[in-house]
């Protein structure tokens, strides 16, 4: 078994994915021709052009500019259930185990919609993705910080009405450079009142104050990103003491600048000292990127050990907002994958073969590449 299906066979959970931005392209394509979309081409090569980050991205607007035809495709019941339905396939196949997915449900009524129907249409999907899949999912609805404040507290108030039955929490996301979080307090008052779990993107664009306002201001149990923590020793004194968990999004932050490559990310330094990251997609089609991949970079460009691995793997299911059996199970799979993956034997990377074939994989003992990452 090489590196990177021991990697896909690690129970995961993903806790920062954007519905909108992890489309399949062939779908946006079959859906612009049967819903007669204008599109400027219909060579899925070409059009990708148009959703997909190719090469160099040159600002965060052109990053945002790959959202326009998802969201166009969004609009009616049916292609709403089928986009969320194959991103959980997609996301089994990472041996994703728990996802959490979000997205801005106001943003898909232009086509008729009552907003209610969008958040429906997704939490159904999410319901048939549970036995089809068997992947278990919750949705985070978000606010945009370009909206009013009362746009906001809409937002919670349908979070409120769907606790529950399948919504986990509500984000604020969009604009960080000009919209700072205190303008929306009244609505992330109300959500922490109702009880609701609350995750804010901050300090993804260079703002690194954010982090902490969103923290004291918006009652955020969880940050989005947090990638420019690094800015202001006070934040990072706080997040390591708290243990307030950052769902980090590399790929991402390279596309939208935030880091200028790869390699000087800084979520390994933030692992090494003690902050609680988690990893995640963001945009898997923005992107082109998924989780397995995401890993694989970690080891490939920053040297993650595979034991740094395992605890950005378990860190993502105790941050999760998923039900407590949930996460009791899926941690104790960990486990048990975690200490049966360090047992050698000649040399061999030795695993359980039921537990492979439960994830639908075939066990070729290959254990050289493995044994490196933990002798580092
Ligand atoms: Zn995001």
């Amino acid at each position: 078994m090489d590196l990177r299906e021991i990697i896909k066979s690690i129970p995961k959970a993903e806790l920062h994915c954007h519905i909108d931005g992890s489309l399949r392209p062939k779908t946006i394509l079959e859906i612009c021709l049967k819903n007669k979309i204008d599109i400027p081409t219909s060579n899925l090569e070409e059009l990708k052009k148009h959703f997909e980050i190719i090469g160099e991205c040159d600002s965060l607007k052109e990053y945002l500019e790959k959202f326009d035809y998802p969201i166009m495709v969004m609009q009616k019941k049916e292609d709403i259930y089928r986009v969320t339905l194959e991103l959980l396939e997609d996301a089994s196949k990472d041996g994703i185990r728990y996802i959490e997915l979000r997205f801005a449900p106001y943003f898909h009524t232009a086509g008729g919609l009552k907003v209610e129907e969008v958040v429906e249409s997704v939490l159904s999907a999410m319901k048939a993705a549970e036995s089809k899949y068997n992947i278990y999912s919750g949705l985070i609805l978000c606010a945009m910080r370009h909206e009013s404040v009362s746009k906001s507290i809409e937002v919670v108030n349908l979070a409120k009405n769907y606790m529950n039955k399948g919504v986990v929490a509500v984000d604020l996301a969009g604009n960080e450079s000009d919209f700072p979080p205190e303008l929306h307090k009244e609505a992330f008052d109300l959500a922490h009142k109702y009880g609701l779990n609350i995750t804010i993107h901050a300090g993804e664009t260079g703002i690194s104050e954010n982090i902490l306002k969103s923290i004291n201001i918006l009652h955020a149990s969880r940050i989005g990103h947090g990638v420019f923590a690094y800015k202001d020793q006070n934040t990072l004194d706080y997040l390591i003491k708290t243990k307030i968990p950052l769902e980090m999004c590399p790929k991402s932050n390279v596309d939208t600048k935030a880091v200028t490559e790869y390699k000087k990310h800084p979520i390994k330094d933030y692992l090494k000292m003690g902050i609680n990251v988690t990893l995640n997609t963001d945009d898997r089609t923005v992107s082109n990127i998924n989780l397995v991949d995401e890993y694989m970079n970690l080891i490939n460009i920053l040297d993650f050990s595979l034991e740094e691995t395992f605890q950005l793997a378990k860190n993502g299911i105790e941050a999760s907002f998923a039900p407590k059996e949930i996460k009791e199970n899926l941690l104790k799979e960990l486990e048990k994958f975690r200490v049966q993956s360090t047992k050698y034997s000649e040399g061999q990377f030795s695993v359980n073969t039921e537990n492979l074939k439960l994830n639908g994989l075939t066990p070729k003992p290959s254990g050289a590449v493995a044994l490196r990452l933990f002798n580092r």
